[in-house]
This record gives structure tokens, sequence and C-alpha cells, in this order.
């Protein structure tokens, strides 16, 4: 175990992949208990791409998702978001350059629920250092998810569909190089679904990466590649 967990070095990143992890190690201990929850985890994606991960339930992807997010710590291995390494840095820093690079759409949902959709657009931008034109942009993120006339509503008088749209503008308010997805449309009717899937494909047209954890066909249907986890290694 122990020279497993040593960390690897950090090679030099292809121009063309904005994020990128390798040798990822995870484990939790419970008392004698230890669950290798990653085990040697490599991947990248490049600007342009979609790659979705599926996999069984207890394979991973939470685990994964979050140490790509930096929301976790790798206990081995590195993970490297728009060239900037994020595992093993103090939090702040890690904090600093999810703000900068990084949108995440989580299944419970990514807005704050005593504000609009509007104001939850803006807190993030305001976040990221709140930077000249921003709020025309929070107007064009609200027009292409076709929320615009929806922006004043608070989340509990949006429908799934628009719920779903809100979280991804909300995700990419502070136009993120990568964009992380657990379950993006996991409670979404097929036409609904189609939507957002139109929409996430756009944004990795636009340049940018997404990775998104799935367990939809209709998802696996518009990613490029699809990285099949189980036990924690990628099985294919
Ligand atoms: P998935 O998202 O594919 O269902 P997870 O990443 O959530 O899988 O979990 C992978 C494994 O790690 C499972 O065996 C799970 O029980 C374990 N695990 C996940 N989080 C924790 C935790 N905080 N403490 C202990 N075990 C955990
Ligand atoms: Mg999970």
């Amino acid at each position: 175990m122990e020279d497993r967990l040593r960390l690897v070095p950090v090679g030099v990143m292809d121009g063309d992949d904005v994020l990128w992890c390798d040798d990822l190690y995870r484990f939790y201990r419970s008392g004698d208990e230890e669950t290798l929850a990653l085990r040697g985890v490599s991947l990248r994606v490049a600007r342009g791409e979609v790659v979705a991960v599926v996999g069984p339930s207890g394979s991973g992807k939470s685990t994964l998702l979050a140490c790509l997010a930096g929301l976790d710590e790798p206990d081995g291995g590195a993970v490297t978001l728009g060239g900037e390494r994020i595992s093993h840095r103090p939090e702040a820093e890690r904090a600093r350059i999810r703000r900068r690079r990084l949108g995440v759409l989580l299944q419970s949902g990514n807005l704050l629920t005593h504000l609009t959709v509007r104001a939850n657009i803006h807190l993030v931008q305001a976040g990221e250092g709140g930077r000249q034109g921003e709020r025309l942009r929070a107007e064009e993120l609200l027009e292409w998810v076709g929320l615009r006339e929806r922006a004043g509503a608070l989340p509990r008088e949006l429908s799934g569909g628009e719920l779903a749209r809100a979280g991804l503008a909300v995700a990419l308010s502070n136009d993120p190089d990568v964009l992380l997805a657990d379950e993006p449309t996991g409670e979404l009717d097929g036409r609904t679904e189609q939507v957002v899937l139109d929409l996430i494909r756009a944004r990795a047209r636009d340049g940018r990466g997404v990775l998104l954890v799935t367990h939809s066909p209709a998802v696996t249907a518009i990613a490029d590649r699809v990285i099949v986890l189980a036990d924690g290694r990628i099985a294919a």
C-alpha cells in the first residue's frame, strides 16, 4: 500500500486537455474497515469534449467527481484543472481555482432557495471578483437557457425542467473551463432532458470540457467518450 500512495509527479499536460487526473487513490477508513473508493484512476478531458462516467452504485463515481472538483482530497495522485493543479493545496487555493475555472452541477441542485434565479447567478459572479460586464452576461445566460421570463422567480416556483436549466446557468455563471455534473438530468422527462443536454453539448462546442456522471442512456448518447468505473477502477 505504502508506495502506491506516494504522490506521482505531475507530468506535462497536453495543450488540449482542460481536465487531467493521474493515478487517483482515495480510501475511507472506519475502525478496521478500509474502503478503497478509488484505486488508480487516470483520465483526461479535452477542450470541446463531453465525457460520461458510468458504473454501478458504489463504484466510486461521486468520490471521483469530488476529487476532480477539489471538494475532496485524493490520498494519492493529482488533479489538474485548466493548467493549474488543484489537488494537495490549501482549501483557500482550491476554492480560488474552483471559482475561476470550474462549474459544478450537483444532483441536490445548486441554487440557494431564498434567492431568485438571477440573484443566484449574480452571487456566483460576485464571488468570482465581479468582472466588468458580468451583469450583462447574466442576462445572456438567462436568455441562453430560456429563463429570461423566469429570472425573478424563486427556485420553488420553477418546474423540474426550469430548475435544471437554472442550475446549469448558475454552474456556468463564472464562465468555467470545465463543467462537472452528477446526474444532471436525473429527474427530467425525455424531452426536457434533451433540452439540457443540447445546452451542455453547445457548451463543449465553445471549447469547454464537460464530465458527467450518469445512469441515463440519453446522456451517454451525446458523450464523445464513456468511461466505465467498477470497484474504484476504470474498467473500460
Ligand atoms: P458511487 O457514486 O459510484 O455510488 P461513491 O463514490 O459514493 O460511489 O462510493 C464509493 C465507495 O466509497 C462506496 O463503497 C462507499 O460506501 C464508500 N464511501 C464513499 N464516501 C464515503 C465516506 N465519506 N466514508 C466512508 N465510505 C465512503
Ligand atoms: Mg454517487
